[in-house]
């Protein structure tokens, strides 16, 4: 299926690409243990690879604010504009082994958006999104 989403401003827009698991059914996503995930309470979902990411806006990843991880193999972009992060994607060694990463904050995706219920209740969400 196919999931539109991107900052709280606008000026990320993507749509994704997700496969879920063929066992289970459900979405790939996981809590991040990683310093910086657990800092922002973020709930990742899990993309193949890059090629099941479109950029809707802005025209390049180059015009999207990113903070390199300390290895520098990893990226994570936010806007600039409204600091919302949107995305990670990489590699990494991990037990011997290079790992590939390109996950999708689920938290952003558009809501609502049909196949896909994140908010698990029926509360509106508040005008404008900011208090
Ligand atoms: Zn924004």
């Amino acid at each position: 299926m196919t999931i539109r989403g991107g900052c709280h401003c606008g000026h990320i827009k993507y749509e994704c690409i997700v496969k879920p698991d063929p066992e289970s059914g459900d979405l790939k996503v996981f809590r991040c243990n990683c310093t910086y995930c657990q800092k922002l309470s973020t709930t990742n979902l899990h993309l193949d690879g890059p090629e099941d990411f479109k950029l809707l806006s802005p025209a390049s990843k180059e015009e999207v604010a990113d903070y390199p991880s300390k290895m520098k193999s990893v990226n994570r972009y936010f806007c600039a504009t409204c600091g919302v992060h949107v995305w990670m994607q990489g590699s990494f060694e991990f037990q011997g082994k290079t790992a590939h990463l390109f996950v999708v904050n689920l938290s952003t995706a558009e809501q609502p958006q049909e196949g896909l219920e994140l908010t698990g209740s029926k509360d509106e969400p508040w005008p404008g999104g900011l208090v």
